[in-house]
């Protein structure tokens, strides 16, 4: 995902790195809400799934391996997005883990909890 534009200087200048620590701050609290929207929803998602498992006859094996499943997704997705709430905290909030490079606003816009550059990514 590298589209380079001609009318802008490359990475690395002072200028695009100030002027890009700047629309953070100011994405950050709409990022910061969303991802406590986000927060809610997965463990409000993990609440009713384990309401559901009652132990009730008519829940078959199938539909159990689907809730786990579907239980164990949102407990990831739960820990993702608080790891990213803690790296806003801690002012960390946006920078790849792996190789320390700004992760691009509009990814983070896509994917507020991510923690990682496109590059580094894992498939
Ligand atoms: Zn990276």
């Amino acid at each position: 995902m590298t589209k380079t534009d001609p009318h802008r200087p490359t990475l690395g200048t002072t200028a695009t790195r100030r002027h890009r620590r700047d629309r953070l701050a100011e994405m950050l609290p709409e990022l910061r809400a969303q991802l406590e929207e986000q927060r809610r929803f997965r463990a409000e998602q993990l609440a009713a799934l384990d309401g559901h498992a009652d132990g009730t006859a008519d829940e078959t094996d199938a539909r159990r391996a689907v809730d786990a499943a579907i239980a164990e997704a949102a407990r990831w997705a739960l820990h993702e997005i608080e790891a990213a709430l803690h790296r806003v905290d801690e002012g960390r909030y946006g920078v790849c883990v792996t190789c320390g490079e700004a992760i691009g606003l509009e990814r983070l816009e896509v994917l507020p909890h991510t923690r990682y550059c496109p590059v580094c990514q894992p498939a």
